[in-house]
């Protein structure tokens, strides 16, 4: 590869399904190494298997992209639609002597191989037609076949997996063009990375094989072969091949939950690629580090607990500015309406109580909940256990206490302790009667931060309300 040539990278899902975390991790990989380099990162939606595809799989998949910030470059390419241009390039190869009419039939395949078995030899097909003179081409249905190089091997040059070496007597002359003229799988990815001008292929190392018979069509055209990177794949957290049982596997699921998408890159990013020790970094930092020799051999394991720290960590460091926007998008994706000016500005205004120790935005709007209702508010079964007959009373002296008090932390303390006191009690022993009464569960912010933030005239209706 010159060096000159800019970085143009990939991501080409097959829409058979939603957005798998592997794929978006592949997805990120392309996108970190592209944008750190001032390249592209290109989206090919490969849709030839035309009874698998569904337009709703890639709706879903390029809202898990969207969510996750890894938008391409241009409109993602549809492979269906370069068919025309697939078969071309069979024909292509055809002139070029690299690629041949075959007009074996899948009875004389089979036969092939089953005198092969009978000898001993390979099964590997062996066309007839490899070297056949056109004058004798029969009439009737032919695919066309790589004339693949019997000899010698096939190098793949690996980022991650070093050098991988293919005996070329076991691939066969496979198939470029159907005999219905459509293109195979194989011959598609390798013309439409050449006409995207795709540098690097970044993807799961279930793909090196292809690797191997994509350099063979790559080299019979004399285009130039791209880096390749193949992956290891994601594991669960018992090592075993990533499935259902081992919890959300689409993207979209971790976008229910909650988890914020800064939070969920960083964790992706260190899935199966390291910087050094660093665990948390923003994504600016991985765009400025991500490079294709951090990536380990090894399959990485899923690790939850590690997700929602770092998500915590996350929620943290964000400016509560943009928090609160991503918290309505959150909310609009759940289905939520809207927030009202209000609520918008206590969220703001409660932003620095409720994002400590969150590691989701549900956590996190579960504590905000006190200050997106007005009262009066509804109370759960463990807030409506803590209004027993004495925390009414302290309820009721608290009001009428706070009519008259400054609003300011320092003073409001000294009116809760001044009426805890009157009773011999510590604050602890007061505090949960308030917090049933403010938050309506006893999940919350300290009571004085929820005071603070929703203001006198509605903290003293709360108190009235679980009073009465
Ligand atoms: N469409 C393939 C897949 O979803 C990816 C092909 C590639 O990256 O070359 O596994």
């Amino acid at each position: 590869m010159s060096a000159a040539r800019p970085v143009v990278t990939r991501f080409a899902p097959s829409p058979t399904g939603y957005l798998h975390i592997g794929g978006a991790r592949t997805a990120l990989f392309n996108w970190l190494y592209a944008r750190g380099r001032g390249g592209r990162f290109l989206l090919r939606i490969e849709d030839t298997d035309r009874e698998r595809s569904t337009p709703e799989a890639t709706a879903a998949i390029l809202r898990g992209l969207t969510w996750l910030g890894l938008e391409g470059d241009g409109d993602a390419v549809s492979q269906f639609e370069q068919r025309g241009r697939h078969a071309e390039v069979a024909h292509e190869m055809m002139a070029r002597d690299c690629a041949y009419r075959c007009y074996s039939t899948q009875e004389e395949i089979e036969a092939f191989r089953e005198a092969a078995r009978a000898e001993g030899r390979s099964t590997l097909f062996l066309s007839p037609w490899r070297d056949a003179d056109p004058a004798t081409w029969p009439d009737g249905p032919y695919v066309i076949r790589l004339k693949a190089p019997r000899e010698g091997t096939t190098v793949v040059e690996d980022a991650v997996q070093g050098e991988v070496t293919f005996r070329n007597d076991q691939l066969d002359d496979m198939v470029l063009l159907r005999s219905d003229g459509t293109p195979t799988y194989m011959l598609a990815v390798v013309v439409d990375d050449h006409d995207m001008g795709v540098t690097h292929v970044i993807r799961g190392d279930d793909h090196l094989n292809n690797a191997a018979r994509q350099t063979q069509i790559y080299r019979a055209m004399d285009w130039e072969v791209p880096v390749w990177a193949h992956i290891p794949l994601i594991h669960g957290p018992d090592g075993k091949k990533l499935s259902k049982r081992h919890g959300a596997l689409g993207v979209e699921e971790y976008q229910a939950m909650g988890y914020p998408a800064a939070g969920m890159r960083n964790y992706l990013a260190r899935l199966g690629w390291s910087h050094g020790n660093d665990e948390f970094f923003t994504t600016e930092q991985a765009l400025e580090w991500f490079d294709l020799p951090g990536i380990g051999r090894a399959p990485a394991r899923l690790d939850f607990k590690k997700l929602e720290n770092i998500c915590g960590q996350h929620i943290a460091a964000t400016p509560d500015e943009e928090l609160v926007p991503e918290i309505e998008a959150y909310l609009a994706a759940a289905g939520e309406p809207a927030l009202t000016e209000k609520q918008r500005a206590g969220l703001l205004q409660a932003m620095y109580s409720l994002k400590d120790r969150a590691k989701t935005f549900v956590d996190l709007i579960e504590k905000a909940r006190f200050v997106l209702v007005e009262h009066p508010i509804s109370r759960d079964d463990a807030a409506q256990a803590a209004l027993t007959e004495d925390a009414r009373g302290i309820l009721r002296d608290t009001a009428a206490l706070l009519r008259t008090t400054p609003w300011e932390r320092h003073t409001l303390e000294a009116a809760v302790a001044e009426v805890a006191g009157a009773r011999g009690l510590g604050l602890g022993k007061v505090a949960p009667a308030l917090r049933a009464a403010l938050a309506g569960r006893m999940l919350s912010p300290s009571v004085f931060d929820m005071m603070l933030v929703i203001g006198r005239d509605e903290t003293i209706s709360r108190l009235e309300d679980a009073a009465s």
